[in-house]
């Protein structure tokens, strides 16, 4: 510490009068592992400085975006631009096609595609359109899968397969969920026992492919597959939440993953956020010409927003699509991301400590298990504790990770392999105390 107050406490304390909680998104305030959150005055690359100077090599990159490191140069120098010509004008601009033009062009099962400003936001207008172009009302979602805070989708599992979900939110009344049937995530005898009751009446189903908002689960191949399976043969729409997985796992997103093991594999519809504003608030949802041409102006289903499309941040999308599209680009992400999680591994071993990680591209998770889990009831088994200690430790050692067990981490290009064999160390003494 460069201080011999801390800054960032005085912050949060000026804060919490003004701000509930003093953050504008719950997680930020450190709730799950106490302490102090620590208010970021700049970064750069794979770094972030604190409000006490400390450096920070950043492994959450504002949750996803910031695949390129933090200040990318081509990425600034766009956003600067853009600015020039102007903030917002509330009119199309030729930078949103190509914007769209961009994502089409990478993600295949998508003919046409919406920009908004949130995940929040896409996921929303997608239940709603597959609501519209189905004439249906029901939906599925799986435990531990984050999709926005939309209303019909802040639930949790009702008591069986008959009936639906219950709010897990204060402010969501009950008649909003009892459409949504929430199921456990790889678990493919209530998959299948949800299709036989309800299957003809299911607008859709949502599924984070990998999911990272219960920190790092794969849908297993046989699953993925049925889940495919069961919503062609019932006439749902299976949408793909990639809000965190897209142009994040690959360039193709994960739906190019599992088309790699599932021949033709290809969602309906497909959600997208986080890489696509390269840090700027922007996110996007497509799918099929028939199913897009549901939305208003040409059909029926209503989808609006007055800051859509954005010049500024579609600028910065354009610019990290890109760079993220050059050559060899995932190769080095992904390598780079194996190696923290491979080093870690070692310094878990060497220690004693049960680990066990996954990743894919510059996404990845961990473990403090000896085998992965496969759904979120075994993720929340983590012994919080142990944890948190790992937590503070990292952060201590100017090391910042997701400050809650059940959240993905993100490599950025801008992190070397000096970063991770800094983190690796870091990780070794922390291992040592627990
Ligand atoms: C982050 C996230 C969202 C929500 O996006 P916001 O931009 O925070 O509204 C939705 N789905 C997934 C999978 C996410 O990771």
């Amino acid at each position: 510490m460069t201080h011999s107050t801390d800054l960032n406490q005085v912050l949060f304390d000026r804060a919490r009068r003004v701000i509930p909680g003093g953050v504008n998104s719950p997680v930020r305030a450190f709730k799950a592992v106490g302490g102090t959150p620590r208010f970021v005055t700049r970064a750069q690359g794979a770094y972030f400085w604190d409000a006490n100077g400390q450096r920070h090599i950043d492994y959450i990159g504002s949750w996803g975006p910031m695949i390129l490191g933090h200040g990318h140069p081509a990425v600034l120098e766009a956003v600067q631009k853009a600015a020039l010509d102007g903030f917002s004008f509330g009119a199309p601009t030729e930078r949103e096609v190509e914007l769209a033009e961009a994502i089409l062009e990478r993600v295949p099962s998508m003919d046409m595609v919406r920009l908004v400003s949130s995940g929040t936001e896409a996921g929303m207008s997608a239940i709603r359109l597959a609501r519209g172009a189905t004439g249906r009302s029901k939906l599925i979602k799986f435990e531990g899968c984050y999709h926005g805070h939309a209303d019909a989708l802040l639930v949790k599992a009702g008591s069986g397969l008959a009936t639906f979900g219950n709010p897990t939110s204060a402010g969501v009344p009950p008649e909003v969920v009892q459409h949504t049937l929430v199921l456990e995530y790889n678990n493919l005898q209530q998959l299948e026992a949800a299709f036989a009751l309800h299957g003809k009446e299911l607008a859709c189903l949502i599924i984070e492919p990998i999911a990272g908002n219960m920190n790092f689960v794969r849908a297993s191949v046989p699953f993925m597959t049925r889940c495919r399976e069961l919503c062609s043969q019932y006439g749902a729409l299976f949408i793909f939440d990639e809000v965190m997985t897209g142009f994040r796992v690959a360039l193709g997103s994960a739906q190019s993953v599992y088309a790699r093991s599932i021949p033709g594999f290809e969602p309906d519809i497909t959600v997208m956020g986080k890489v696509i504003g390269g840090g700027m608030p922007l996110a996007a949802f497509g799918g099929k010409r028939a199913v897009m041409e549901h939305l208003a102006p040409i059909g029926t289903v209503y989808q609006a927003g007055t800051l859509s499309g954005n010049p500024v941040a579609t600028a910065c999308g354009l610019a990290t699509l890109r760079e993220i599209g050059k050559p060899g680009f995932y190769e080095d992400l992904s390598r780079k991301t194996q190696l923290l999680v491979k080093g870690l591994q070692g310094a878990a071993d060497q220690a004693g400590v049960p680990f066990c990680g996954d990743s894919e591209g510059g996404m990845f998770g961990f473990f403090l298990f000896k085998d992965l889990p496969q759904n979120y009831a075994t993720v929340m088994t983590t012994d919080s504790k142990r944890f948190n200690t790992l937590f503070h430790g990292l952060l201590d050692r100017g090391v910042y990770i997701a400050p809650a067990l059940y959240e993905a981490g993100f490599v950025s290009a801008a992190h070397t392999e000096a970063d991770i064999a800094e983190t690796v160390a870091a990780a070794a003494e922390v291992f040592r105390l627990l």
